[in-house]
């Protein structure tokens, strides 16, 4: 049985003061059923994970660099995100690929060196509306998952989330039987490339304007495995019930 994953992913949003979101989550979850990531910019990662010591909420980071130290100004290794006390890190998310051009094969060296440094590489991808509309979904899932998915990945250090690009931060979402589609060809997929312990363990998430009133609705597709949240997570009034809607369908 896989355990379901509600991963937050807070972008470029957050101050000290937003801890507070993080604490309320700890008091509304003190012995949740599926597990709970939360993926705050760089700067507060060290203090999210001071707040979650005592709990089981997760802390990630939502980019690395491919190698573990050098001259590279500005940027952040596994090594240092696991420093911090992250044990996870989101990877390929499209706004990485769209704003600093990155490939799958960056996507497959940096989720490499994520798992070499004991992170659980969460590996995003979906297609675009236009490729969408050009019945190209599949095929692009198929090349994404080919290219940024490392040989080394397993059960515990990979995470796949399917999130259409259209879907994120736009209110709109694909619907059950398109999600479902993907979600299953992605496990199809994972079943033949990897052993069955792999293929059946890894866990997919479906991202792209989850809120707490489609939650439910998405959680009852068949390979759902949870869900990656953006705009939704950031506050825990929000954030709590799609946690709850994902610990329902568990
Ligand atoms: C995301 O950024 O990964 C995401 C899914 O965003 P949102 O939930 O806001 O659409």
């Amino acid at each position: 049985m896989r355990r379901k994953l509600a991963a937050g992913n807070w972008k470029m949003n957050g101050l000290t003061a937003s801890l507070g979101e993080l604490r309320s989550l700890v008091t509304a979850h003190p012995d949740p059923m599926v597990d709970i990531l939360v993926c705050p910019p760089a700067t507060l990662i060290s203090q999210a994970a001071q707040c979650c010591a005592e709990h089981p909420i997760g802390i990630g980071g939502q980019d690395c660099h491919a190698e573990r130290a050098g001259a590279h100004t500005g940027d952040v290794s596994a090594e240092m995100l696991k420093d911090s006390g992250a044990c996870a890190v989101i990877l390929g998310h499209s706004e990485r690929r769209g704003d600093h051009g990155e490939t799958s094969d960056t996507v497959r060296a940096k989720a490499r060196a994520a798992q070499a440094a004991g992170l659980m590489a969460v590996i995003c991808m979906g297609e675009s509306l236009a490729q969408r509309d050009a019945a190209n979904t599949l095929d692009i899932i198929a090349a994404q998952m080919a290219l940024s998915i490392p040989d080394s990945s397993t059960a515990e250090n990979l995470v796949i989330a399917y999130e259409p690009i259209w879907a994120i931060g736009t209110g709109l979402t694909p619907d059950a039987a398109q999600i479902g589609e993907v979600h299953d060809f992605i496990r199809t997929r994972l079943e033949r490339r990897f052993d069955p312990g792999v293929g059946r363990g890894v866990r997919i998430l479906y991202g792209g304007s989850v809120k707490p009133d489609n939650a439910d609705a998405i959680f009852r597709v068949p390979n759902v495995d949870g869900a990656l949240v953006g705009g939704a997570s950031l506050k825990a009034g929000d954030f709590s019930p799609i946690i709850a809607a994902l610990e329902s369908s568990a």
